[in-house]
């Protein structure tokens, strides 16, 4: 292996690449770009093409592709090779200016929400500059929008690249107002932690449940369950460290800044944190990261689990995203600071995020939500599906003194003049101590929590960012017309914690007790996917998209339909696989252990044994029980799927999926699980919880 520094960014467009491998004037106009948003000419653009073409090339790559992210979340390229024949019939390797800026797949399956009507059947694809370009297995993949040509957006980096200019635009006109008038531009940073699952590969693909789903449908809880404790930060092993090192260097080739990575809760679950890095580079790194997991892991004989919760009853897997704003000065605007002016000037965006957090709950749980995710949010060790933010106990007493016009007294005693804001030394959050919140405030950054592991995390920044742009908006207009800059801030903490404190809370949110007071509160619980994106377009939210361009109302509507139309889809498969598993296996399996049991039986007797019980007719009556109520669950799922088919609108399809069909397949796993239970091991058809689990043993 080279070295960490000369693999890293190796498959790379990056700067350094750039610099070295473009004339200066165009290195020079490209930055500008990069940097300021300036439109690129046709001129540069083939200049960067063919420079990039030789480049990959040299690296064995054949082909180039757009790369994008639509609406589903998942990430879309089409392979076109750089070939081209000349006139005396042989072929050159070509690639122009026009292939490198707009691509036109043919792309009339992906999902569209109705946005695409069939004679504009076709969308385009535009570089996104902004977002290096890469070598993935041969293929040089540009990373670009997704839009038709309408100019709606048909994919999630168009909103968000939207989202970070409108939070861009805003948060300048706080940064003005406290004098740093070198500030060019603003960015949003995310660091996204992702967890995940590793089950060896042969264990996993007897499970049809995990082939088809992702996911256990059935599966009586493990012996060894995560309650040892033994697994948090332990030693990794042997084939779980070969894997990471491959995983990272892979991650490093790409300029992946894969930094740490540790044994989570669960046994078999695993993190990897990246450094952070401006939001769309980190949205399009997350979903990379996500695919070389699967990818290396099949190569070291396993699989990776990414769903939300591939075990009822185990840890889920979540990911984290970490999200700040930064100056293209360096400076951190959730970083409290040293002086009183960069205090004040961190309480204007601090406050921002707790209006914005408050003030669109909705659209906070909207970005987390999918159907896989709904079994994770609420359900052991993972935020609730209320909204919440935690500022721990220390910054609190800050809003809460200057609130009242009291001097904050630190846990020392010393006290502080709120007329001069200085706030404490906060401790940064290395212990994961709040992992209970949804969106915690971690020292300098907030840690959003809500996000699936298997979700795209442009959801989540597209509503960070563009909430709040709208709350710094307000901030910036009251401001703007302020003499005395310091009390006008004081002013703003008031009545952000008069109106705002209710969402708030720095307690435990895995308690009950929390739900009960998050009721009195008046907070939203919106418990699954379906009732969280019938908020979707509601007034106040189309309104906050179309006021900062983020989003069209057509654009929100097609984005409701996805939703729902994806939800409806995965309950679809969920449900027929298991359909399939009892009808096909556990039934049959049940019935023939039960007459086993029976013969047994029989046998027994019919050899003059004499007792008053026999255990092979308690148990055969047990399993006959349970196979009745299976056989049942199993034909009512049928007919609910069957009914569920007939509904066309994509959101009454959901409702009906959520309310009919997923109370079914509850009522369909109890009995089998109780079979499982109560079958010898051999008789089972599938590996167990326990064999999953603990399936990579060394
Ligand atoms: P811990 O959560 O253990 O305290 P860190 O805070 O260093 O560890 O990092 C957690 C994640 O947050 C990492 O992915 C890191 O890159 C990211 N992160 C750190 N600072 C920022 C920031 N300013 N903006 C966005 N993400 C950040
Ligand atoms: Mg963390």
């Amino acid at each position: 292996m080279k070295n960490v520094p000369e693999l890293f960014g190796s498959l790379c467009f990056n700067e350094a690449t750039m610099k070295a491998r473009l004339p200066k004037e165009t290195y020079k106009a490209l930055k500008r770009t990069i940097d300021e948003n300036v439109p690129l000419s046709e001129d540069v653009a083939t200049i960067v093409a063919n420079a990039m073409k030789d480049w990959a090339i040299e690296l064995g790559a054949t082909h180039y592709t757009h790369w994008f992210q639509p609406m589903t979340g998942a990430t879309a390229e089409k392979h076109d090779s750089f070939i081209a024949p000349t006139d005396d019939g042989r072929a050159i390797m070509e690639f122009s200016g026009k292939e490198l800026i707009k691509g036109e797949p043919d792309a009339s399956s992906f999902p569209n929400g109705g946005l695409r009507a069939t004679f504009e059947a076709r969308g385009y694809t535009a570089w996104d500059p902004t977002s290096y370009a890469f070598i993935k297995e041969g293929i040089l993949c540009i990373p670009t929008a997704f839009c038709s040509y309408g100019g709606h957006a048909l994919d999630k980096k168009t909103p968000l690249l939207r989202s970070m200019e409108a939070v861009s635009e805003q948060a300048m006109r706080i940064v003005k107002l406290f004098g740093m008038e070198n500030v060019k531009q603003i960015t949003s940073t995310v660091g996204a932690e992702q967890e995940y699952f590793l089950i060896d590969k042969e264990a996993a693909y007897k499970r049809k449940d995990i082939t088809y789903t992702g996911r256990t449908l059935f599966g009586s809880n493990p012996p060894k369950g995560q309650e040892l404790d033994d697994h948090y930060f332990g030693v990794l092993k042997g084939r779980v460290a070969a894997y990471m090192k491959e995983v990272n260097e892979e991650l490093w080739k790409l300029g992946i800044l894969a930094k740490t990575q540790h044994n989570e809760v669960a046994p078999a679950q695993h993190e990897l944190a990246p450094i952070f890095v401006t939001t769309n580079l980190a949205t399009d790194q997350n979903q990379l990261t996500m695919e070389i997991l699967k990818k290396v892991a099949l190569k070291h004989g396993m699989v990776c689990l990414l769903h939300e919760k591939p075990f009822e009853g185990v840890n889920g897997s979540g990911k984290h995203n970490n999200w700040s704003l930064s100056t293209d000065t360096g400076v951190n605007l959730l970083n409290p600071g040293k002086t009183p002016s960069e205090n004040a000037q961190f309480l204007v965006f601090l406050c921002a995020v707790i209006a914005a957090a408050d003030e669109y709950q909705a659209l906070f749980r909207i970005s987390a939500a999918s159907a896989g995710n709904d079994h994770r949010l609420g359900a052991a060790e993972a935020p609730p599906a209320v909204m919440s933010m935690f500022l721990g106990e220390d910054l609190d007493a800050v809003l809460s003194a200057i609130e009242n016009d009291r001097p904050y007294k630190d846990k020392e005693g010393a006290k502080m003049d709120t007329g001069a804001t200085v706030i404490p030394d906060l401790p940064k959050d290395n212990t994961d101590r709040n992992r209970t919140s949804p969106f915690a405030f971690t020292g300098n950054k907030f840690e959003f929590r809500m996000v699936g592991s298997n979700q795209s995390i442009a959801d989540a920044n597209i509503v960070i960012n563009t909430t709040v742009a709208k709350e710094l908006d307000d901030f910036a207009t009251y401001l703007e017309g302020q003499d005395n800059l310091v009390e006008a801030v004081h002013e703003i903490v008031k009545k952000t914690m008069r109106m705002h404190r209710r969402i708030i809370f720095n307690g435990n949110g895995y308690d009950d007790a929390w739900l009960k007071e998050a009721e009195r509160r008046e907070l939203l619980n919106l418990p699954t996917t379906v009732d969280a994106v019938e908020h979707l377009l509601d007034d106040e939210n189309i309104e906050l998209y179309e006021k900062y361009g983020v989003y069209t109302r057509e654009e929100l509507e097609a984005n409701y339909d996805i939703y729902m139309e994806n939800y409806a889809k995965i309950i679809h498969i969920e449900a027929s696989s298991m359909i399939k598993m009892s009808q096909k296996e556990i039934i049959p399996m049940a019935i023939e252990y039960a007459k086993e049991l029976c013969d047994a039986g029989n046998a027994k007797r019919a050899s003059g044994i004499e007792m008053s019980t026999f255990a092979e007719d308690d148990l055969a009556k047990k399993i006959s029980k349970q196979t009745e109520r299976l056989y049942k669950a199993t034909e009512a799922l049928e007919l609910a799927v069957l009914e569920a088919e007939t509904i066309t609108e994509s959101d009454k399809a959901a409702r009906f999926y959520c309310d009919k069909v997923l109370p079914v397949m509850e009522k369909l796993r109890k009995p089998a699980d109780t079979i499982e239970f109560a079958s010898p091991r051999y008789k089972w058809p599938y590996p167990t919880y326990g064999d999953l689990l603990l399936s990579v043993k060394e």
